[in-house]
């Protein structure tokens, strides 16, 4: 996602494409050759995605035209923004009894806590977790972790564009076989987490390196899958206070992504419905049919909203997933690594719509809430005696 620049691996990326380039001109075979410069194309755009594209001050009717294309070529999934949203609201009391809990706690905890997670810490413990995780997905995780001096930056120079800011990135480099990754945060238990997430789309990307090069709203599966088993295994053990916050805080920020998303879905079709013009009706017709009010209306339709439904979309099947890894740990990651080697990602569409499915997640998001509150209870005990 485009939301933060940061400083160290422009230049980098701009070097692995000159090489792409090198391999490119030497290659005789021309079936190579053009993979190659599909790939070429691929880191280009990326290149381009993360450091060059202007965030411009376009008119509001050009933007609404271009979101409105994007919106056609994506609006399958944003029919099933409701398998993650209707399992949330099914829990919306005890979501924000949670958010209380938490709040709560960290007022307190903040004082006492006092755990740190040095860099080092943060790789060795990713390590020890994909090491135990699984042999053959380890294999995936190994040649960044050979590298992990090069290739695995820390950061704390993360330079906000927008409201928004990153925790982290990953880069896996076709043609090349090889992947960055890039971590934000400063001694943040948190770090660990985010490094494990981000090794999980470097997992997934060299697992199946071709469909990278298809884009999908299921991008965030594998890494969701893995924060949720780390979240699950406590990995670190250093404190579980975080673990459980920052699960809350990810459900939480999904919702609101998810309603973003929702309410973007209901412009468009004001949009569409008003042939396709912003003027008085328009901005009528929204007020009176969902009550949106000319601010709100300009609010969302300046944000990034297109690319957030990937979160909702990812969130709902990776604790699907997650589901089956914990009755069965082998059944679970079989199930993820099918998902892996699938390159018409789509094809999981009805799944999503299933009512089954909808219950499995509702009931795994019913379990981290519950699992969550009562953490945050016994640590808030914990913290009054303090
Ligand atoms: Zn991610």
């Amino acid at each position: 996602m485009v939301m933060a620049k940061y400083y160290w691996d422009e230049n980098t990326l701009r070097a692995e494409a000159q090489r792409l380039l090198k391999l490119m001109e030497r290659e005789s075979d021309p079936k190579e050759r053009r993979h190659l410069a599909e790939y070429y194309d691929a880191l280009n755009s990326t290149i381009y995605d993360y450091f060059i594209m202007p965030t411009v001050n376009t008119p509001l009717s050009t933007r609404i035209h271009n979101m409105y294309s994007t919106f056609i070529s994506t609006q399958r999934y944003y029919m099933l923004l409701d398998s993650f949203i209707d399992p949330m609201e099914k829990h919306l009391k005890l979501y924000s009894e949670t958010c209380d809990n938490k709040e709560l706690l960290e007022e307190r905890i903040a004082k006492v806590s006092g755990v740190h997670v040095s860099r080092e810490k943060a790789v060795s413990i990713s390590y020890s977790f994909y090491r135990d995780l699984d042999d053959e997905l380890f294999k995936y995780f190994k040649p960044l972790f050979n590298k992990r001096y090069s290739h695995i930056h820390f950061t704390d120079k993360a330079k906000e564009s927008g409201t928004n800011i990153t925790k982290g990135q990953s880069y896996y480099l076709l043609g090349l076989d090889t992947s960055y990754v890039e971590v934000v945060g400063s001694e943040n238990p948190d770090m660990a987490l985010t490094l494990i997430h981000e090794c999980g789309h470097v997992i997934d990307d060299s697992y199946n390196p071709e469909s990278n090069l298809v884009e999908d709203n299921f991008y965030e599966v594998v890494s969701l899958f893995m924060e949720l088993v780390a979240n699950y295994q406590e990995i670190g053990k250093f404190g579980t206070l975080y673990h459980h916050s920052n699960i809350v805080d990810r459900l939480s920020s999904i919702y609101s992504d998810a309603n973003d998303c929702v309410n973007y879905d209901m412009l468009m079709g004001h949009y569409k419905n008003n042939g396709y013009r912003i003027n008085k009706d328009f901005y009528r017709r929204a007020k009176v049919e969902d009550g949106f009010t000319k601010g709100e209306i300009i609010e969302t339709l300046c944000e990034d909203t297109p690319s957030n439904i990937v979160y909702p979309i990812s969130m709902s099947l990776a604790l699907y997933f997650f589901s089956i890894y914990k009755r069965d740990n082998r059944l679970g990651l079989m199930t993820l690594k099918d998902f892996m080697s699938t390159t018409d990602r789509d094809s999981y569409i009805p799944l999503l719509k299933d009512d089954n499915f909808l219950d499995v997640v509702s009931k795994e998001i019913e379990l981290l809430l519950l699992s969550s509150n009562e953490t945050f209870k016994q640590e808030l005990e914990v913290g009054r005696r303090l």
